[in-house]
């Protein structure tokens, strides 16, 4: 079964996803990991103004990604992805038709016969619409531009909150109207929003949730082969 976490910037995703898929007994997927290391690529290549040459990389890009870690030509970038200027980029780098084609694609196959948590921004509408139990988390932007100056302060980076609660809200815009794979919840999300809820909390909603959806499959298995 595949479980779809979709929703902003800072919601708390990752964390819920990843406690849940522990919880489950399931694999976990960073979709946003994904995006990131392509536009880490692009950095390295020398940023925005060399956007034009992706057409002619994408295919061929060397992308090895585990729970929790990614790989770029054969390095290691788990730390490297993560920092301000890979954020700053990563929402224009997600707007592009080819990495979105190449991404979709490799988070499909990694999810045949697989029981899986996957959390970004597309999982229950672009990758997987078949997903019998999809959430939609969201949080405050203020809260989560707190949570997100506290991630950053412990790898040493000091950003004031104001200007964290912007780049976020402009990332959310970025992702919520760009034409494919935008930010949205499917029409079968449910929708849980964070606000002054500890990841335990949201974990266990959740959870819940998911047993619930579980055990309604179970019945309608039954069912079915008893006819
Ligand atoms: O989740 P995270 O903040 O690491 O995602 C980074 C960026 O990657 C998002 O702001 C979005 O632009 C892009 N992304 C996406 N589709 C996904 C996951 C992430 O476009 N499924």
């Amino acid at each position: 079964m595949i479980v779809t976490i979709d929703g902003p910037a800072g919601a708390g995703k990752s964390t819920v996803a990843k406690t849940l898929a522990g919880r489950l007994g399931f694999e976990f997927l960073d979709t946003g990991a994904m995006y990131r290391t392509i536009a880490l690529k692009l950095l390295r290549q020398g940023g925005l103004q060399r956007l034009a040459e992706l057409n002619h990389w994408i295919h061929e890009v060397d992308l090895r990604f585990e729970p929790g870690r990614a790989w770029l030509c054969g390095d290691e970038v788990t730390g490297d992805i993560r920092t301000p200027e890979v954020t700053g980029l990563v929402s224009v780098v997600a707007e592009h038709a080819l990495v979105r084609q190449k991404l979709v694609g490799i988070q499909k196959a990694y999810g045949v016969g697989r029981s899986l948590v996957t959390e970004g921004r597309d999982q229950g509408t672009a990758v997987f619409p078949e997903s019998p139990c999809k959430f939609f988390l969201v949080a405050d932007v203020l809260e989560r531009a707190r949570r997100r100056k506290v991630e950053l302060e412990k790898s040493g980076v000091t950003v004031d909150l104001e200007t964290l609660a912007a780049q976020i809200a402009e990332r959310d815009r970025r992702d919520a109207n760009r034409e494919i794979g935008p930010m949205i919840a499917a029409h079968d999300a449910i929708h849980v929003d964070s606000t002054g809820k500890t990841i335990p909390e949201v974990v266990d909603h959740l959870h819940s949730h998911v047993e619930k959806r579980i055990s309604a499959l179970h019945s309608e298995l039954s069912k079915n082969a008893s006819k």
